[in-house]
């Protein structure tokens, strides 16, 4: 059965190629019917925090990315890691080195001279380990193949080659017996039962290493997948204005979780020309064969789209339970939260009756509260430049007008102050637009919203009477 696993280093948020290896691991996992594990990487105990544990689990359930079992968190393994590099000491697999600082700065100057890669020499390889220094506290280092070559056969790299002169004996075990990075992936991998490694391209280098160690273990090799990783619109590494963020700055910025994970399965994957999605059909799809060498780009206005489709694609209700997990999350969201829950739900009722009308116009949750602003302000309205250069004499007048035969209404609704506007209009000679932006302006207090007559339903009749009193010359 096939077992992935998503790795993260807790040393900062979930980023936006996290979040999209992580899908890829579900995706992969979900698919073939395996399991997808959740392994924090907290070994760097300077850089990694609980904040960003905290921000990873969260960022990944906001994603709608579940794992098996429970989070392995590598550091407290360390007992297992130094196990291993003893068991591979014993084997002969490995040995104690006693180059001190000095001499691995001295090959370093003189790669640095040569023009290549510092490596370090083997001088320890072979060496009678009675005969070191008493001072120096040794490392353990992998004895390398020296000769042939390492080959990953990558699924989405193809078969890559290294040959073994180039890859030095690399440390295992450090002087102070904390395992390194590269021996602690081996080792959870290989007891985490990891058939598939699916992660950065940045990671394939490491690969290599990794499969030497593998080799020494006598282990069985995962399958690997390293994808490209994800770059800005222009080509470049992914910058903070192009869409390095965590994901829970998307989140903040107004998207649906839905429309993220589509957006993510299709930077690198594809599947003939489709765009969009279910979270099924993207498991029924996915395979690591599908995902392309060349980098991804990053693009704000797809993500804009896309989340615009999924919002017109929702129920209204889903977007008011969106909208109430998203408040918790931006800057007034606080406040809105408490005037949704105020007044036994009034207001609430009012965000669902308008929701259908203001979903149209918004390609972000964030875009859409805005749109509902009109719901959400107090009287006296406070009035945008726009809205203020509107409400003019004579569009205070053109509301004087229509008041009193607004306030004649039996019913209040949309077709009914739209047929009395209409009336008006035909009477007076004037545009319908002429009559409904003063309308606008005095109501939201904007001269953009949703559309004018429902806005008048939506807030009823008593609030749109008092709003348009307010303005009436
Ligand atoms: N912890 C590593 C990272 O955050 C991933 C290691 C791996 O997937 O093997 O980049």
């Amino acid at each position: 059965p096939v077992v992935t696993r998503f790795a993260p280093s807790p040393t900062g948020f979930l980023h936006i190629g996290g979040g999209r290896t992580a899908l890829f691991n579900w995706l992969y996992a979900r698919a073939k019917g395996g399991k997808m594990l959740l392994r924090i990487e907290d070994t760097d105990r300077e850089r990694s925090t609980d904040a960003a544990i905290t921000a990873i689990l969260d960022g990944l359930a906001w994603l709608g990315l579940d794992w098996d079992g429970d989070p392995i968190f590598q550091f407290s393994r360390a007992a297992r890691h130094r196990e291993v590099a003893e068991s591979m000491l014993a084997q002969g697999k490995a040995y104690y080195c006693y180059a001190t600082q000095q001499e691995l700065e001295e090959m370093r100057e003189l790669a640095r001279k040569e023009g290549r890669p510092p490596r370090y020499d083997g001088r320890w390889r072979d060496r009678d380990p009675a005969t070191a220094p008493k001072d120096v506290k040794p490392v353990i280092r992998l004895r390398a193949p020296t000769e042939g070559e390492t080959v990953i056969h990558d699924d989405v790299q193809g078969t890559v080659r290294w040959a073994n002169k180039d890859l030095d004996d690399l440390v295992l075990l450090r002087s102070d017996g904390t395992p390194t990075y590269m021996l602690a992936v081996v080792v959870d991998d290989h007891d985490m039962g990891i058939t598939h490694i699916i992660r950065g391209d940045d990671h394939l280098t490491n690969a290599a290493r990794q499969k030497q160690i593998y080799e020494a273990m006598g282990w069985e090799v995962p399958h690997m997948a390293h994808i490209p990783l994800i770059h800005g619109p222009d080509g470049a590494k992914l910058s903070k204005r192009h869409g390095a963020l965590g994901v829970d700055a998307y989140r903040a910025m107004g998207y649906l979780p839905a429309a993220m994970r589509n957006y993510l399965v299709r930077l690198s994957w594809s599947h003939g020309d489709q765009e969009v999605f279910t979270t099924k059909e993207m498991i029924e799809h996915f395979d690591t064969g599908a995902i392309g060498k060349s980098a991804a780009r990053f693009d704000f206005k797809k993500l804009e789209n896309l989340n615009g489709i999924y919002m017109r694609n929702s129920t209204d209700e889903e977007l008011l339970a969106a909208i109430d997990q998203l408040l918790p999350h931006i800057p007034n969201g606080p406040d809105l939260a408490a005037q949704l829950a105020a007044g036994n739900g009034a207001r609430r009722s009012q965000l669902l009756a308008a929701m259908s009308g203001l979903k149209e116009r918004a390609k972000t949750l964030v875009e859409l509260l805005d749109g509902a602003n009109f719901l959400f302000v107090s009287r006296p309205l406070p009035l945008d430049d726009k809205a203020k250069a509107m409400l003019n004499e004579e569009a205070r007048a053109t509301i004087a007008l229509l008041l009193p035969r607004f306030e004649a209404l039996t019913e209040w609704s949309a077709s009914a102050t739209e047929a009395t506007v209409r009336a008006a209009a035909e009477e007076t000679g004037a545009k319908l637009g002429s009559l409904a932006q003063p309308l606008r302006a005095a109501l939201t207090g904007r001269t953009t919203s949703p559309p004018v007559f429902d806005v008048l339903a939506v807030l009823g009749r008593e609030e749109s009477l008092a709003r348009l009193k307010d303005q009436a010359g």
